[in-house]
């Protein structure tokens, strides 16, 4: 009898994380703009080349890192944002795994610089398949800068999957509107191959979403809003009229998050019906925020699925309250026959 198993080396297994954390460019975009706002950032910068194919660089204004963290960062399972199981169920930050700088420099060239308020000097990092090949004191303002370059360089079969540049940003694109529109209170700005593709002043959700969509959705906007034991939820849906065939505008953002649903999705649909033409979908900008115990984020590394412990009080409440704010919309004018 022989043994076999062994334990795989720390740049294997963190490739093979890589793979479900990081399915293309705009996952990497959506990682590293989280942390950038875990770390408190108020101005957050995202530099783009060849639709992330060649460079992903992100900027920050936040707390930074020390010498020691700075390279902690990069191990898989380093996380400053929770300590114990408990904590997974009153998450107040977007990261918790500590798998996404780990994975993503097991499958590419990074470089990081980080410099905390209280320090003189920053910290620069270069890492390329999970190797530390430099690590030096340098001078950057405060907060974090990383970059990462050549993306899946060492998976070619990942790097030929990869669709078009169009593709890829808008994939990027989409990944921004959503982190954008939730933290509306940052400024943030996007180029892409040297030209300026957004740049979003600090403002409320209503400012922001108009700021990304155009002008003219300002008037296509019905507030919506409820306020319960259960669920808070704010936002806004779309004016029937400027419903459209195809699926464009529809978001959900749970506790700061955006999040797939379907089931959410056909609770406001319902609450169009009859006020829709047949194949038309409603344009919605929702936010709900829930007691953290109430919900389980933890079911897929991207975290765009979420489960919901009262799902069905949910639905009947955001049908409901959209129904309302629509009803309250499209009251006929009143006639008044005494004047
Ligand atoms: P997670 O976000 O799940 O903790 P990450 O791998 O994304 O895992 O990041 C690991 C750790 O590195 C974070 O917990 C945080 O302490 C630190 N970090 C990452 N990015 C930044 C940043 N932009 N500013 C400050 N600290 C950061
Ligand atoms: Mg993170």
């Amino acid at each position: 009898m022989s043994d076999i198993i062994q334990l795989l080396p720390d740049h294997v297994a963190n490739q093979i994380a890589a793979g479900e954390v990081v399915q293309r460019p705009s996952s990497v975009v959506k990682e590293l703009l989280e942390n950038a706002i875990d770390a408190g950032a108020v101005h957050i910068k995202l530099v783009v080349k060849e639709a992330g194919k060649t460079l992903i660089q992100v900027i920050d204004n936040g707390i930074g890192m020390s010498v020691t963290d700075a390279r902690l960062s990069f191990e898989r399972h380093a996380t400053s944002k929770i300590k114990s199981a408990e904590d997974l169920f009153q998450l107040s930050t977007k990261g918790f795994r500590g798998e996404a700088l780990a994975s993503i420099a097991a499958i590419a060239h990074v470089e990081l610089k980080t410099r905390q308020d209280a320090d003189e000097v920053a910290t620069e990092i270069k890492i390329e398949g999970s190797e530390v090949i430099s690590q030096e004191a340098c001078v950057a303002p405060k907060g974090t800068a990383i970059c990462v370059k050549n993306l899946f360089y060492n998976i070619p079969a990942r790097r030929n999957f990869l669709k078009s540049n169009t593709v890829e940003l808008r994939h990027i694109i989409d990944e921004f509107h959503r982190v954008a529109m939730v933290h509306s209170d940052i400024k943030f700005d996007m180029y892409h191959n040297g030209s300026e593709v957004f740049s979003l002043p600090a403002s409320n959700h209503r400012q922001r979403i108009v700021h990304i969509f155009g002008g003219k959705t300002n008037e296509k906007l019905v507030p919506v809003t409820e306020e319960t034991d259960l669920v808070s939820i704010k936002g806004f849906v779309g004016k029937p009229e400027y419903a459209k065939r195809t699926r464009g505008e529809q978001f959900f953002f749970v506790n700061n998050r955006f999040i797939k649903s379907a089931y959410l999705n056909h609770a406001v649909s319902s609450a169009f019906e009859g006020l829709l033409h047949q194949k038309a979908h409603p344009s919605y900008f929702i936010y709900l925020s829930v007691d953290p115990k109430s919900i389980d984020i933890n079911i897929h590394p991207t975290k765009t699925e979420i489960k919901f412990d009262d799902e069905h009080a949910l639905y009947a409440m955001l049908r409901s309250t959209i129904k309302h704010s629509l009803g309250q919309f499209n009251v006929a004018p009143v006639l008044d026959f005494n004047r």
